[in-house]
């Protein structure tokens, strides 16, 4: 049986920093999240291209200006964004700043990118290293619009775990560990899951598979959890 904590990260603190956008933003170059496939000599080269494929294509579609508008008006239905589950909410325009890295407040620890073996979630750790779970793998690899989505979503997700408060280490500003999916539900949407979905709706909406509409692929896929079992 599943448990009903999907995914989960891995911060260095459990107590959520406190964010304080900056006035001053820096609009003309996007300094999102970086990342490359983590050097592992125990995997062949189709895991390493297989990875470097999703992080290729999660990178275009966060930086679609599609991405944008659809992070952009999320609090317009959702309300304001929350940082972690006990965490400061924020309009989902700042939280776009923020995973766009515009705010120079913040900054983006560079992430290396691995699958994982077993049936263990994804996680993303205080070293920078993006550990994507075999469900992520098997969904890249199925190949559909549908199943290369949710991978990307997952992607998304954890790219979003990179945002630093420090710049000399990875000091997590989007926490969301250890909390159900009861629990959350009906809370505000959880940053880093919301992040995740909209990637996932941008991506569907890119190939014609959203017709259902912005809030209701969110509400589908998740804002304060991970993707539902019914999607793995
Ligand atoms: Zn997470």
């Amino acid at each position: 049986m599943r448990s009903v904590v999907l995914l989960f990260a891995l911060p260095i603190s459990c107590a959520p920093i406190a964010i304080h956008p900056s006035s001053t933003l820096v609009s003309a170059e996007v300094r999102g999240p970086t990342a490359t496939p983590n050097p592992d000599l125990t995997r062949s080269t189709s895991d390493t291209q297989e990875i470097a494929d999703l992080i290729s294509e999660t990178m275009r579609v966060i930086h679609l200006p599609a991405f944008e508008r659809n992070l952009r008006a999320v609090s317009s239905d959702f309300g304001p964004i929350a940082q972690s589950p006990f965490g400061q909410r924020l309009p989902s325009s700042v939280i776009a700043d923020l995973y766009a890295g515009r705010d120079p407040a913040y900054s983006f620890y560079p992430a290396r990118v691995t699958w994982t073996e077993g049936e263990g979630a994804s996680s993303t750790g205080g070293d920078g290293i993006i550990r994507l779970s075999k469900l992520v793998h098997d969904n890249w690899r199925a190949g559909s619009t549908m199943r290369r989505s949710l991978a990307i979503n997952s992607l998304a997700h954890e790219l979003s775990h990179t945002l630093s408060s420090r710049r000399d280490m990875l000091s997590m500003v989007f926490v969301d560990r250890g909390f159900s999916f009861g629990w959350l539900r009906g809370r505000p949407p959880i940053a880093s899951y919301t992040i995740g979905s909209v990637a996932q709706c941008t991506f569907l909406e890119e190939h014609g598979q959203m017709a259902e509409g912005l809030s209701a692929c969110l509400r589908r896929y998740g804002v304060w959890h991970f993707t539902p079992p019914q999607f793995d």
